[in-house]
């Protein structure tokens, strides 16, 4: 870890990973200002189910993701007993997947998975562990709450207009513009926000089986997120909500014989998908560390990347 404390570092992005990183960095006694275009509503943050899982990310650097993820893991069960407030629960998680039947652990697993049947029709055998699932309406502002200073709210057209010692990027599909990342895609995702149903709100189940038919429910602690889709996409800004998706989505929730209750919102957004995670000092400008690139798994890998900019300050 470094000794280099009291620096004025300016952290771009107030999604889930601007944010884990800029409280890092003040807990380590930096002085940090957050600047971001938006905070919540319509970040892909906000969007998310959130539940803790290396989806859509590490194709290139699976040991750096599982050791990230691994660590914010600890991190987020420790919220979860510790500060309710902050909209993280443990929940049973059933992952319904082809690679239980040929004995193949997930490359992302720990000790605990185990292959069980899922409670639902037809009992498939899925892989059974117990993980951390995140609100972001409720997680975003908790952290947002404890930042030394206001977020500074407006778009960035070059990260070296921005004072400090140390700028931090973390604009997730942004990046793509700010700095000209072509390796950056969006990866769209559609959800269904629905009442809780007859629906237990303490285990989530997501369908593998068939890759043209992804499906997953998350509970929240009221209503439940139902998906998905994932299909990479051009462009920043994620296209709407498509009724063909909805309607696929809530007949494979019927045929698992889940009660869902009605529909209350229909959401999109883009996961800042890359082969690899950028994290770390730009090899041009050494003031600048990124921190962009999560994939389908921003909640997942946030506090792990932060501790990896703070060592690097
Ligand atoms: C349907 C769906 C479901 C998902 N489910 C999960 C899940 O279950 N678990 C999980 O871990 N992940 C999940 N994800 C992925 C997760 O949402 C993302 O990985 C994560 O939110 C990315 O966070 P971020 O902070 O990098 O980006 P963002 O949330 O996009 O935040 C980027 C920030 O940067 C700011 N910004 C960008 N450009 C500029 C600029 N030029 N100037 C100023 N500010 C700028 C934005 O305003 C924003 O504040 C899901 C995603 C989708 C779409």
């Amino acid at each position: 870890m470094s000794a280099a404390r009291g620096q004025h570092v300016t952290v771009v992005g107030a999604g889930v990973v601007g944010l884990t990183t800029a409280l890092e960095l003040q807990a380590r006694g930096h002085d940090v200002t957050v600047v971001a275009e938006h905070f919540q509503q319509p970040t892909v943050s906000a969007v998310a189910g959130a539940v803790w899982m290396p989806y859509q990310v590490g194709q290139r650097d699976r040991h750096l993701v599982y050791q990230l993820a691994h660590s914010t893991r600890r991190w987020l069960d420790g919220l979860a007993s510790s500060a309710p407030e902050a909209g993280v629960d443990l929940l049973d998680f059933y992952e319904i997947d082809p690679s239980v039947d040929r004995g193949e652990r997930p490359w992302w697993a720990s000790t605990e998975l185990r292959a069980a049947a899922a409670p639902v029709a037809g009992a498939p055998l899925a892989w059974h562990f117990r993980a951390p699932r995140v609100e972001p309406s409720l997680f975003l502002p908790y952290l947002a709450r404890q930042l030394a200073r206001p977020i500074e709210r407006r778009q960035v057209s070059s990260l070296q207009e921005l004072p400090g010692d140390v700028v931090v990027n973390c604009t997730g599909l942004g990046a793509r513009e700010l700095v000209g990342d072509p390796q950056l895609r969006g990866v769209f995702g559609q959800v269904l926000v629905t009442g809780v149903g007859q629906v237990p709100l303490d285990l989530t189940i997501t369908d593998e089986r068939d890759p043209a038919s992804l499906f997953y429910v998350i509970p929240r602690r009221d209503e439940l997120v139902l998906g998905g889709v994932a299909r990479p996409v051009d462009g920043t800004e994620p296209p709407p909500a498509e009724p063909e998706i909805s309607a696929r989505i809530l007949a494979h929730a019927a045929r698992l014989g889940l009660a869902v209750g009605p529909v209350k919102a229909v959401c999109t957004g883009l996961r800042p998908v890359r082969p690899s995670l950028r994290l770390g000092r730009d090899a041009d400008d050494a003031r600048v560390i990124h921190n962009y690139g999560h994939g389908g798994a921003g909640f997942t890998l946030c506090h792990g990347a932060a501790l990896a900019v703070a060592d690097a300050l």
